[in-house]
């Protein structure tokens, strides 16, 4: 991975200081992993929770990492 790779989000270079790597599990497995500038961060958790909190419940086994 080199220093300026594109974030998924926007497609703008973002350092490796300031990128967030999201991971995406499902039963345990990666299924998504996404590399993300801090304000496509913010809006994806956001997103997620929204997601999370309104359609889904019980489901221990999934969830998100973030590197
Ligand atoms: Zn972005």
């Amino acid at each position: 991975m080199s220093d300026a790779d594109p974030c998924d989000g926007c497609g703008s270079h973002v350092s490796g200081a300031l990128a967030r790597t999201v991971r995406i599990t499902v039963d345990g497995s990666e299924v998504d992993s996404q590399r993300l500038c801090p304000n496509c961060f913010a809006g994806w958790i956001e997103r997620y929770r929204t997601e999370m909190t309104s359609g889904r419940s019980g489901d221990d086994e999934s969830g998100i990492i973030v590197d």
